[in-house]
């Protein structure tokens, strides 16, 4: 392909983006295909000699289109949003096209600086503190890992990293609500997993923080060694927030290392309104969130955020002979930030999306998402057959039907159904979790386009569904 001709086909593929988002809701919202049933329409050999342009896109209509759930669906409610926006896909077009390395500063040295910058930004915008280093990641799940990682490091004076393990015995501390991945990177870490005590909740799905002090006492007690506190703010079942105050507090008496994953509600920290709950982060050694779910950028970008840098570089830092440079201590050699080495431009998107956006507009739309889910709950509960499971959080609507002449695992296995039957029409896509082992339907509505209309329509989907259900 010669320019000439990319050209050509680059135009068509723009036509096409804007077809799709022009005629997104006239997909089914979640991909209706049984497993395997596109796989089989593949061929099993790759290709020896090219397919013409239109062949591929043929086959991108008729087997591929069909297994996308479609995300940026404004009738997609399900999990937590990892929503986009012009801006961002722009800035993917251009970080694609010149498919640069920003692992050291002298690889592309603009990457390494605006990401310096766009981190700041994001920093300032969400009320963290300025004593916060930025670095962007690829997920919370890695940045918590760089967080753990830096925690066992620090306590160890670097020898874990020299020797390996022996008999630290540390304890990682979090909720019963924290993320799954906490349990991934706490075994990733080597620190095990019968190692992380996950602290009961109260009624608000929040941290009990006097249950973790008589634990952390009690590990002490047994001759162990609490290393890192983990606290959510937004879980991801229920949106619920710790008090990271009294937690933060708890970590500074004991001289333990404190980690807050607030990779869903961290962008809505954008809105001072809500700045309330990050009262105590300056207790915090590291911090994540993802722009990449609430925040209008393109997955991948996780915002990591460390007090202390230096323990995060010394952690990971290795300067190889090819990878000397003469610029090491002046700049930011961003590989030495975390895992990988190579690294995509990423810093681009979120430099357009508060360009292009910008602030005041960013705002207003985290503020109508939060608005439409107070709106949704108001008219499903004018239907007696719903209730909320625990209180709202921001914008993460958690419900069910209820029969309260049934058992718990009959009015479980209804709404089990409810939710199948609401995802088969194709119309809107929710999902689920199990709070005090309720199954318990989730509405999120946090995605770019979806206006009021959207609300409504799901308002209707699920209402239809749990009539024909009932009657
Ligand atoms: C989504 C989420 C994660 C995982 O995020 P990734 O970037 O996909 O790793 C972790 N914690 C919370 C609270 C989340 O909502």
């Amino acid at each position: 392909m010669d320019t000439k001709q990319f050209k050509e086909r680059a135009y068509e593929v723009i036509d096409k983006i804007c077809e799709y988002y022009d005629n997104i809701e006239k997909y089914p919202v979640k991909s209706q295909v049984k497993p395997y049933e596109l796989f089989n329409k593949l061929p099993d050999e790759a290709p020896d000699k090219p397919d013409n342009f239109e062949e591929v896109m043929k086959d991108f209509d008729e087997i591929i289109m069909p297994g996308i759930t479609h995300w940026q669906s404004p009738k997609f409610f399900a999990y937590f949003p990892s929503n986009t926006s012009e801006p961002s896909i722009l800035a993917e077009m251009l970080i694609s096209a010149i498919a640069a390395q920003s692992m050291k500063w002298v690889t592309s040295p603009i990457a390494a600086e605006l990401e310096e910058k766009v981190m700041n930004w994001l920093r300032n915008e969400t009320g963290l503190p300025q004593n916060f280093s930025g670095v962007i990641q690829d997920s919370a799940t890695s940045s918590t890992l760089l967080s753990l990682l830096t925690a066992r490091e620090k306590k160890s004076e670097y020898k874990i990293n020299e020797n390996g393990f022996s008999n630290e015995n540390f304890v990682v501390y979090c909720s019963t609500q924290t993320h799954s991945s906490i349990e991934k990177d706490v075994k990733i870490a080597g620190i095990g997993k019968n190692n992380l005590r996950k602290i009961s909740v109260n009624d608000e799905f929040s941290m009990n923080y006097q249950e973790l002090e008589k634990q952390i006492k009690l590990d002490i007690n047994n001759g162990l060694n609490p290393l890192c506190i983990i606290s959510a703010l937004g879980t991801t079942s229920s949106g619920a927030f710790d008090s990271i105050d009294k937690i933060g507090l708890i970590a500074k008496k004991y001289n333990i290392w404190f980690h807050i994953d607030a990779a869903y509600a961290g962008s809505a920290f954008i809105l001072p309104e809500y700045r309330n709950y990050l009262n105590g982060i300056e207790y915090a050694d590291t911090y994540v969130f993802n722009p990449h779910k609430w925040l209008f950028t393109n997955f991948d970008f996780s915002a990591y955020f460390v007090k202390d840098k230096k323990a995060l570089l010394q952690t990971f830092e290795i300067i190889p002979e090819y990878l000397k440079t003469k610029t090491y201590g002046l700049v930011n050699d961003y590989c030495d930030w975390g895992i990988p080495l190579g690294r995509r431009f990423r810093a681009l998107k979120m430099w357009f999306v508060f360009r292009l956006i910008g602030t005041d507009e960013i705002k207003n739309k985290i503020q109508n998402h939060i608005k439409f889910a107070e709106f949704f709950e108001n008219e499903l509960l004018k239907d007696n057959d719903f209730q909320l499971v625990t209180n709202r959080n921001m914008n993460i609507v958690c419900f069910r039907f209820y029969l309260d002449r049934f058992k718990l695992e009959e009015i479980n296995s209804k709404n089990e159904q409810l939710l199948e039957k609401i995802n088969k029409t194709g119309k809107i896509f929710l999902s689920h979790t199990k709070l005090n082992d309720i199954f318990t339907i989730r509405f999120v509505p946090g995605q770019t386009y979806t206006e009021k209309k959207h609300i409504k329509e799901a308002l209707e989907v699920i209402i239809n569904c749990k009539n024909e259900l009932k009657y």
